[in-house]
Order: C-alpha cells, then structure tokens, then sequence
C-alpha cells in the first residue's frame, strides 16, 4: 500500500470515527501527523472520490473546513462483521506492531467493501426519497 492510501485510510478511519460532528481540517492534520499540504491534497482526493463532504466554517476567527463522511446511516449491524472480530491476532494487534490495522490487507479490503456499500445504501436512499409521490 502507497503512503498516500494508507493517509487516506487513516483519514477515512479517524472521519468516520468523529460520526456527525465530524473534525476539522487542522486537527484531521494533527492527528494523521501530516503537513497542511499532504492533508489538503489527502481531503481533496477523499471528496473527488465523494467518501468526505467538506463544510466552510469560521472557527477562532479564520475560515477553515470541517470534514465529514459521506456515511449517514452507520448501525451497529453494519458493522459487526468487521474481521477484527473474529481475528486470532486481535491482542497482538497495534499500530506499528507486527499485527497493525495500518498494515492488514483484511481490514483495507473490509474498509473499502464497507465504505462501498455504505455510500450504495446512501445513493439508493437519496434516489428512493427522489422519487417518493409527493403529498399534497
Ligand atoms: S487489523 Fe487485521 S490483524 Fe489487526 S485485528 Fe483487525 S483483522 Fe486482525
């Protein structure tokens, strides 16, 4: 996996752990331990892939972004296959470690699969709600 996927992946991972309050860009930053550049080009590829939404907002006085994903109805059944749950090395598991979700092809294929399937059931809900009879 290139640099550049695994920051993506971190992103999408700390993004979609900050659920509806999502994060802005600077602390996005800080916690993927990137410069400003490699994180604006990250957020930039992440929204042409439509995986985050970015959302303008003046924080301390200076304009920035917020970032959320493109994920709106995460539930607990989405979720409970994910492999680390049932993965023998779970205790060894640690970022940077032998065992290391930065590093575990298992889990950027279930990620990839889950963030694909997640935005399927949001474009199927947007569509569904489009096309819904409108009361009068
Ligand atoms: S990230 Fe991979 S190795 Fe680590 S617990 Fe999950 S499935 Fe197992």
């Amino acid at each position: 996996m290139s640099k550049r996927d695994r920051l993506e992946r971190q992103a999408l991972e700390i993004i979609l752990s900050k659920g509806e309050e999502g994060i802005l860009q600077s602390d996005l930053w800080k916690e993927l331990e990137a410069s400003s550049r490699v994180g604006s080009r990250i957020s930039l590829n992440l929204g042409k892939k439509n995986l985050i939404t970015r959302q303008r907002e003046l924080y301390d006085g200076r304009w920035t972004y917020r970032v959320f994903i493109n994920i709106r109805s995460l539930d607990i059944d989405s979720i409970t296959d994910v492999p680390c749950v049932s993965c023998a090395e779970i205790l060894k598991c640690e970022s940077g470690g032998e065992f290391s979700p930065d590093t575990c092809k298992i889990m950027t294929e279930w990620l990839h699969t889950f963030t694909h399937t997640e935005m399927e059931k949001e474009n199927a809900s947007v569509i569904s709600k489009k096309n819904a009879p409108q009361s009068i």
